[in-house]
């Protein structure tokens, strides 16, 4: 499991044997910058796909498939074979902007309804299999041993999002914060997935909410009532944002690899200092687990680490510079794991 530099979006390549999957692609430049480098690395090249999967429309996560596609577009154009091959697209396509947004809200969702159409031209010109329907919390399949469980998006989320997405209460217990939650149509609508390969177990979250995450494993059932999960690699909600995630959704889901995919430059100030807290408030001080950073973290956050690491024995891992990737797992912790 690789996460790439994907400045502050989200861009992760996934292989099991013989098998490999991509999710999200970064925004523009990742495509450039690392997606390209590290599928064309002559050492380790990835070309082929069983599934490309775009957790949502937001440019932070579509646009480096867009350049994927676009590549293979460029090839069928010239008559050329295509550089990659992708066994099926997982996307769900909004179809109009929310009816009750502002003007300028307008203006942002309509730049992710272009961008959804566009990879909708893509895939038909490409002929492409495109998956949408299935995917719907309790969907689940095998792909040549890698179990996949949909747990978001809700589907009141995705035929809400020809309206505005109003947050809902969130359940009894989830407090914690005075952020003002995410109210965005296209992160409520986000893709979430649990994956299983022999024992080794991810959560992906896109940029969905803790609570529908939760309410997905509980529904699978991955998670009962009263019960904790513990996975391999947690992929923090929304790049480690406040306004996603609640302290009981790290009490439920705890992880040996915590992965936050940001950048220290980004304009949201992610990951926000209250879920670095409450990812280690919910270990005990003598348990060794790791923070993973696809880049190196704001000065602030590295002064918070260094705090939060006073007594306890976690590890911070960040990507080294000139490297397309970060490979979260397996690592010499887990290599006895797998095959
Ligand atoms: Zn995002």
């Amino acid at each position: 499991m690789e996460f790439l530099d994907a400045a502050h979006g989200d861009c992760c390549l996934i292989r099991w044997p013989g098998h490999a999957m991509l999710i999200d692609g970064g925004p523009a430049g990742t495509w450039r910058r690392s997606l390209k480098r590290r599928l064309n690395d002559p050492d380790d090249p990835v070309r082929s796909f069983d599934v490309v999967i775009v957790t949502h429309t937001d440019d932070d996560h579509i646009a480096g498939i867009l350049d994927l596609m676009q590549a293979n577009a460029d090839a069928h154009d010239d008559h050329r074979p295509l550089p990659y091959a992708i066994g099926e697209l997982w996307f769900t396509f909004p179809t109009k902007p929310p009816a009750e947004a502002t003007p300028n809200e307008q203006d942002a969702y309509g730049a992710s309804l272009r961008q959804g159409n566009n990879l909708a031209e893509l895939a038909r010109k490409l002929r492409i299999r495109w998956r949408a329907a299935d995917l719907v919390p309790g969907w689940t399949t095998d792909l040549h041993g890698l179990d996949v469980t949909v747990l978001a998006p809700p589907v009141e989320a995705t035929e809400r999002l020809a309206t505005m997405w109003k947050w809902d209460a969130e359940p009894a217990g989830f407090t914690g914060s005075t952020r003002r939650p995410d109210y965005g149509p296209y992160n409520a609508a986000s893709l979430a997935l649990h994956l299983e390969y022999q024992g080794v177990s991810a959560l992906i979250s896109g940029d969905s909410r803790g609570s529908v995450i939760t309410n997905g494993l509980l529904r699978a059932p991955h998670l009962t009532a009263d019960d904790a999960l513990t996975v391999n690699v947690l992929h923090v909600p929304h790049h480690g944002s406040g306004a996603n995630s609640r302290p009981e959704f790290f009490e439920r889901i705890r992880a040996d690899t915590y992965v936050i995919s940001t950048v220290a430059t980004n304009r949201h100030g992610h990951p926000h200092p209250e879920v670095l807290g409450w990812i280690v408030g919910s270990r005990a001080k003598e348990e060794s687990y790791r923070l993973v950073f696809t880049n190196p973290p704001a000065a602030s956050v590295r002064e918070q680490l260094t705090a939060l690491q006073r007594g306890r024995c976690f590890q911070i891992v960040e990507r080294e510079p000139g490297r397309a990737s970060v490979i979260a797992y397996p690592s010499s912790l887990a290599a006895s794991m797998l095959p």
